[in-house]
């Protein structure tokens, strides 16, 4: 087995603990390789082992990689969205998980429109208010959210967080936690189905599975150091 196969089995492992430990199923977890900075030729021994889920965060890098590897493959858009790439990120990714206001929602609603598309949409949610962090604040996704409902090209089906980084995976639990009861909030308050929820990276994956994480994107404990 390769380096990728053999690091993508432990990662499955240990999913599969975590979703025994919390009482849920394996199923409702999708692993997202994170393949930012690697080769095409690395994202293919991923897909050899049998992953098709892959996430990148640079349209301009997706961009090159795309052409060389399988159809079948995912591609899931993680990192920050400029307007001027909507228009390009949109037919190449079959979900968009940084959503980060509502101005670029309402834009990528309208280029959604003229491209025919209805893309799968996560809101990224800036819970711990970091300057440095894209997101909703809380109070944000609130006073915006019947706007954001009204959107309809756009299929939006959960929330999304970067958590500040942290050593001890523990100290991420409050913010999963918090994700998913923001998550459960806004979809009883509002009669709307949410059922996604991505969360966890390499070193607190299974924390925010116990969380309750539907969506893990996780780069170099597939792929290795960057
Ligand atoms: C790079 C990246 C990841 C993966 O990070 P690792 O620590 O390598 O697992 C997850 N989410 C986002 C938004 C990223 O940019």
């Amino acid at each position: 087995m390769d380096e990728v196969a053999a690091n993508l089995a432990s990662i499955h492992a240990k999913i599969r603990a975590a979703c025994a430990k919390a009482g849920r199923a394996e199923s409702e977890v999708t692993l997202i390789a994170v393949t930012k900075t690697f080769s095409a030729d690395r994202v293919r021994e991923a897909f050899e082992a049998g992953q098709r889920d892959v996430g990148e965060n640079r349209l301009q890098e997706a961009e090159s990689k795309i052409p060389l590897l399988p159809a079948s493959l995912r591609w899931h858009y993680i990192g920050q969205l400029q307007r001027n790439k909507v228009r390009k990120v949109l037919p190449l990714f079959a979900m968009i998980h940084s959503i980060d206001s509502l101005r670029l929602a309402q834009y990528t609603n309208e280029v959604a429109r003229e491209l025919g598309l209805f893309p799968q949409i996560f809101l990224q949610v800036n819970h711990a208010e970091e300057e440095s962090k894209a997101g909703f604040t809380v109070e944000e996704l609130r006073s915006s959210w019947e706007v954001l409902m009204q959107l309809d090209r756009l299929e939006i089906v959960g929330l999304m967080s970067v958590p500040p980084p942290v050593e001890d995976a523990e100290k991420s639990r409050p913010w999963f936690a918090a994700l998913r009861e923001l998550r459960d909030q806004l979809s009883q308050e509002t009669q709307t189905p949410l059922p996604f929820l991505s969360m966890g990276m390499s070193g607190d994956y299974t924390v925010a599975i116990e969380e309750g994480a539907t969506h893990i994107r996780v780069g170099s404990a597939v792929f290795g150091k960057r």
